[in-house]
């Protein structure tokens, strides 16, 4: 197996017939040099790629909308679809009006609206308050990452007026909500009755295929070191520029217009991912720790001390996502790098796969309340518990 690292392959899986390794045309070559036999295998992705660009040529041909959305496969109905899960946060704006609020964060590539929800008190205004960014679904086919968040809202809304501890972090942070960052991608993984596996946008690229994987797009160390891929038929496909795709973009123009007066409010972020129960800071385009003025030790230690308090919550691991393995142009980098918002990356559902049966969706969403709660109550200040005289930034509305 350290000879597959060495030569630069990631290995996939391990069985009594061998490795299944993802690895470039140069590195088989090294392996086959080192006396290792190897056989080339269609990767999950390109079967489904496959499979889609097929669906989509005969469903083309037979003049269907590619638009439509269908129900998810049966034992599976229970997770939201895109309309579903618009109505559901449609429910939530009538029944909390006060405290949560619906707009836009932007359109997809096939032009469908990505809905942005904002939980606080006096939700109509703009408040001197910390602001967190929660964001699911970036990849297509981790779609309990939409159950995960639109449970949190459900949990900030409804328990408001009985909770005293919802009622004073709903009260003092301005809580934004992306259940469906990647609607494109995550409307077409259903869109043939059964699961297409399928993890990107649904970006035309200029060669034909479909696609940027949005968690590879964003600006900060775009193509900066190693862990995306610039074959726009890959699954790591990082677009031919940062921001390129109109999913991350429209996320960029968010962060950017947080600023106010000079002062960004957004002070947290996270991506929402599955599977894996890991709990992941910043780097991941390198495993370097300390890469001053971008992160001082400081920053470091606050980071690592509150993902391992974090990951106690829901028993998961805490680590640098570097640690995982190395990915530039994600968006933990660049929430953190750009905006210095306390920025992770969760993994949930270990050992389920892409697709958990819906009987999964409360055991697997309920289990990670008391890390959201504490993360929310976490960000006033990355330094909190770790050196508070560096906690400076004032929020006069905070109470
Ligand atoms: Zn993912």
């Amino acid at each position: 197996m350290s000879k597959i690292s060495v030569a630069g392959g990631q290995v996939d899986e391990v069985s009594t017939a061998g490795f299944k390794v993802t690895a470039s045309t140069a590195t088989a070559a090294q392996l086959r040099k080192a006396d290792m036999t190897v056989t080339r295998v269609k990767s999950d992705a390109e079967q489904a790629n496959e499979y889609s660009a097929q669906v989509v040529a005969q469903r083309r041909a037979r003049g269907e909308v590619e638009r439509q959305a269908r129900d998810f496969p049966p034992g599976y109905e229970k997770y939201h679809t895109y309309d579903e899960m618009v109505a559901s946060l449609q429910q939530t704006v009538r029944t909390y009006p006060s405290i949560a609020a619906l707009s836009s964060l932007g359109k997809t590539s096939e032009g469908r609206d990505i809905p942005l929800l904002k939980i606080s008190d006096n939700v109509g205004t703009d408040e001197r308050e910390p602001e967190v960014l929660i964001n699911c679904n970036t990849h297509a086919r981790e779609h309990m990452t939409t159950e995960q968040c639109l449970y949190i809202i459900n949990e900030l809304t409804a328990g408001y007026a009985t909770d005293a501890r919802v009622k004073k972090i709903v009260d003092s942070r301005e809580i934004y909500f992306v259940p469906m960052q990647n609607v494109d991608g995550s409307t077409h993984d259903i869109a043939s009755g059964k699961f297409l596996s399928w993890r990107k946008t649904r970006f035309r690229n200029s060669d034909g295929s479909y696609g940027i994987d949005p968690n590879r797009n964003y600006g900060y160390k775009w193509n900066g070191s190693s862990g995306s891929s610039g074959n726009p038929g890959a699954d790591t496909y990082r677009g031919a520029f940062a921001f390129q795709a109109p999913e991350t973009k429209a996320m960029e123009t968010f962060a950017k217009s947080r600023v106010i007066n000079g002062q960004q409010q957004l002070q947290g972020f996270i991506d929402v991912h599955t599977y894996g129960d890991t709990i992941m800071w910043p780097w991941s385009w390198t495993d370097k720790t300390v890469t001053p003025p971008d992160m001082t030790q400081d920053q470091y230690t606050a980071f690592s001390a509150l993902g391992k308090s974090l990951a106690a919550k829901s028993n998961y691991k805490p680590q640098q996502s570097s640690g995982m393995y190395p990915s530039d142009g994600d968006s933990v980098d660049y929430f953190f790098g750009a905006h210095k918002a306390i920025s992770f990356t969760l993994e949930t559902t270990e050992g389920m796969g892409f697709y958990p049966k819906d009987s999964q969706i409360v055991p697997e969403v309920t289990k990670n309340r008391e890390l959201f709660m504490s993360y929310f109550e976490a960000t006033d200040c990355l330094y909190k518990a770790t050196k508070p005289q560096l906690c400076t930034q004032t929020w006069p509305d905070a109470q």
